[in-house]
C-alpha cells in the first residue's frame, strides 16, 4: 500500500485509512486487538469523532503508548463556540493526547448550519483558537452534500474535507473532488463500501482507490477487515483497470441519493439505505448485513404506495434537496421486485 501527501496539509499518510466508528462494538480487548493490527500493518490515518459513542475513548486507551506513529483526525458535531472548545478539550482527554493532527467540522449539510459554525459565536473559532495553541494541527470539513463542501472549501481554507465516494455515490468526482485538487486540498473518500451494502468488496476499495482521492477511509472492525481491506489495495490501480471499474460503475448511481438525510418517512422507511444500493442489488447482491437492512425497508413499500399523506406530493419529496422522485423509484422497486442476486 502506497503512503501519500494529504494535500496541503503536508502530512504523509497511508492511503488505507482505519475508520473507528464500529470500535463501539468491540469490547476494549478486542479494539485493542484490532487497533494495534492496523498499525502494525501500516496503517498511518486513524480517523474518529466525538460523535462515535466510545470510539474515542477505546482509541486512546488501545493506542495512544504509539502516538506519533499515526495522524489523528477526530471531529465535533458541536456548532457553537462554547460547546465545540468543550467537546474539543474532551477529546484530548478521552484519546491520552495533547495533539489532533487534524479536527474536522462533522456533519454540515445545510447552509444555514455552515453559516452557524463559521459565524463569530461558532464552531470554527473554537477550533481556530485550539489550532492557534498548539493543541491542533489542521482544520477539516465533513458532510454529505458534495457540491455544498465545494463551494464552502472557497470560502474557508479547510486544509482537508472528508465526503462519500463509491461506486454506488460517484458524485463527489464531478461535484467536489475538481475543487479540492485545485485548492490542494487533502480529500479523504469514506464508506467505499456505501456502508454495509457492497459485496464485491475487492472492486468497491479499488474503485475509490483508484480515484484521486488521498485517503480511502474504511469503518473496520476486525483484523480480517484490515488485511482484506490493505490485500485491496496493495497494488495500484492502473488506468486500464480504473475504466473497468467505472464501467462496472456505470448506472448504479440513477437513483442520485447523497445520503444527505433531509429526507425521513413517517413509516420508517430508510430512504437513502433503499435508494443507494437499489441498483447494485440487482445486479450483484448484497452483503449480509445490507441485505438485513434492505429486508426491513422492502416490508414496507407497498404501504408507501397508497400512504394517504403522500398521495398528492410525497412528503420525503418535498425535503429532498435534489427533487428525487422518490416515491416512483419505490414503485419501480415494487414493479421489479426480484430475488437480489447472490453475491
Ligand atoms: S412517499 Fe413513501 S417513502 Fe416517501 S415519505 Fe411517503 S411513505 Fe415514506
Ligand atoms: S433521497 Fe434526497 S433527501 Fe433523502 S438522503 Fe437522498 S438525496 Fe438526501
Amino acid at each position: 500500500m502506497k503512503n501519500i501527501r494529504l494535500g496541503r496539509t503536508n502530512l504523509t499518510v497511508s492511503q488505507l485509512g482505519f475508520g473507528a466508528m464500529h470500535l463501539p462494538k468491540l469490547d476494549q480487548t478486542e479494539a485493542d486487538r484490532v487497533m494495534n493490527h492496523a498499525l502494525d500493518r501500516g496503517i498511518t490515518y486513524i480517523d474518529t469523532a466525538a460523535a462515535y459513542g466510545d470510539s474515542q475513548e477505546k482509541l486512546g486507551k488501545a493506542i495512544a503508548s504509539r502516538r506519533h506513529e499515526y495522524v489523528l483526525a477526530t471531529k465535533t458535531q458541536k456548532r457553537s463556540y462554547t460547546e465545540a472548545k468543550e467537546e474539543i478539550e474532551n477529546s484530548l482527554k478521552l484519546l491520552h493526547t495533547d495533539y489532533i493532527d487534524i479536527l474536522q467540522i462533522h456533519y454540515v449539510n445545510y447552509v444555514s448550519e455552515y453559516r452557524e459554525v463559521k459565524s463569530p459565536d461558532g464552531a470554527l473559532r473554537a477550533a481556530v483558537e485550539m489550532k492557534e495553541k498548539g493543541y491542533i494541527g489542521h482544520i477539516g470539513i465533513t458532510g454529505h452534500r458534495p457540491e455544498l463542501l465545494a463551494r464552502w472549501l472557497k470560502d474557508y481554507p479547510f486544509d482537508t474535507v472528508l465526503f462519500h465516494l463509491s461506486m454506488v455515490q460517484p458524485f463527489a468526482e464531478r461535484d467536489l473532488m475538481p475543487t479540492a485538487i485545485d485548492l490542494d486540498v487533502g480529500m479523504i473518500a469514506m464508506k467505499p463500501l456505501s456502508g454495509p451494502f457492497l459485496s464485491r468488496t475487492e472492486e468497491a476499495i479499488r474503485y475509490t482507490g483508484g480515484s484521486a482521492a488521498h485517503v480511502v477511509l474504511s469503518g473496520m472492525k476486525s483484523i480480517a477487515e484490515v488485511d482484506s481491506n490493505l490485500a485491496a489495495l496493495e497494488h495500484e490501480v492502473t488506468a486500464e483497470e480504473r475504466s473497468q471499474l467505472v464501467q462496472m460503475a456505470e448506472g448504479l448511481d440513477e437513483h442520485g441519493c447523497r445520503r444527505c438525510n433531509y429526507c425521513s418517512c413517517p413509516l420508517g422507511i430508510r430512504i437513502p439505505d433503499t435508494l443507494i444500493p437499489s441498483r447494485y442489488r440487482n445486479r450483484y447482491g448484497l452483503l449480509p448485513a445490507g441485505e438485513e437492512l434492505w429486508n426491513k425497508s422492502e416490508e414496507k413499500f407497498s404501504q408507501c404506495l397508497t400512504y394517504e399523506p403522500c398521495r398528492d406530493r410525497p412528503l420525503c419529496e418535498r425535503a429532498c434537496p435534489y427533487h428525487l422522485p422518490i416515491q416512483d423509484e419505490i414503485r419501480r422497486l415494487t414493479m421489479n421486485s426480484t430475488p437480489a442476486r447472490s453475491s
